[in-house]
């Protein structure tokens, strides 16, 4: 009876110490894509009170010495919701996070892991860790928490402690993570992680599917430098930032968005046009992506920034 009674107070105890902390986020399912990995996808709508911020795409790759989470998601309460699938696919501890990019929808989860396993690498590109560091983690907490109206209250965030970068290859226990970077592709921090033995690729917003990304902090000719980088890997099962994952077909779906787009900008620019025509000719070299999510809010948008890489070029 002490001992219950000790419990309970530890337990009261240790949610008094964060009241404001949201509640928590349900279990979505995971969904096995290899031998050794494991993705749960997130809702395809933007950051809202409904999804609590949760809409990427957490990854869970099983090694030899534990277990690799790839962008463990927007929030704590994402990164606990991660955890608490993993322990219905292993009793492994997890001893490696990559971070696919800065953009926070993808790696404030990071927070519960490191609560979880205090010890814990994670792995981010350089341009991350110095953006992150540099103000941009404190906004996208902000940002998250006004998006969800305060579902992802509790959450703080947790920079990467390894730097990896191009051509790098990281063995965890008996996997290979070969890395891969354009600067800048979707943003100027994103790496492409090859799983060798899965023969899978985790592409972090380089590629997304049924749904179209912000592309502001990027490039239309890096983002499709680095699509044909992963395409140059003999992966046959792909994972995008956020939509299904599946076959090289995902892949070269979102090339034919970003190309679209992009050769629509140039036809416009020869045309002695300016930018705000790019979106009526864009609309045709599009037009199988009108049913993606986002689309209407970006086109017009990437139209005009594609227009102006298109002319900063030539100049
Ligand atoms: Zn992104």
């Amino acid at each position: 009876m002490k001992y219950l009674y000790a419990t309970v107070l530890v337990l009261t105890l240790s949610a008094c110490s964060n009241p404001d902390k949201a509640t928590a986020i349900p279990v979505y399912p995971a969904q096995q894509l290899t031998a050794n990995s494991w993705v749960i996808h997130g809702p395809k709508e933007p950051p809202n009170p409904k999804n609590q911020g949760f809409m990427n795409n957490p990854g869970i790759v099983l090694t030899s010495a534990g277990v690799v989470i790839v962008d463990p998601g927007a929030s704590v309460q994402t990164g606990e919701m991660v955890l608490r699938v993993l322990k219905s696919i292993t009793a492994q501890p997890v001893v490696g996070v990559f971070n696919t990019h800065i953009h926070g929808d993808h790696w404030l989860g990071n927070q519960a892991i490191v609560e979880a396993y205090p010890d814990v690498r994670i792995y981010a590109h350089p341009n991350m860790i110095a953006e992150a560091k540099d103000g941009e983690a404190e906004s996208w907490v902000k940002l998250m928490d006004r998006l969800t109206e305060g579902a992802t209250r509790g959450t703080h965030a947790v920079i990467a402690n390894t730097a990896i970068d191009n051509g790098d290859s990281i063995r965890i226990g008996d996997a290979d993570f070969r890395i891969y970077h354009v600067n800048p592709a979707h943003t100027k921090s994103d790496i492409i992680i090859e799983v060798v033995q899965e023969k899978l690729v985790f592409l972090g917003d380089n590629v997304t599917f049924e749904r179209i990304p912000r592309m502001s902090d990027g490039t239309f000719k890096g983002n499709l430098a680095a699509i044909d980088m992963a395409l140059a890997t003999d992966a046959n099962t792909w994972v995008p930032g956020h939509g299904p994952s599946g076959d090289k077909t995902l892949v070269l779906a979102y090339r034919n968005y970003l190309d679209g787009v992009y050769q629509a900008a140039r036809q416009a620019f020869e045309n002695n046009s300016d930018s705000s025509a790019v979106k009526a000719i864009a609309e045709e070299t599009t037009a199988n992506f009108v049913h993606w999510q986002g689309y209407e809010d970006e086109l017009g948008r990437h139209g005009v920034q594609a227009y102006m890489e298109i002319e900063a070029a030539e100049f």
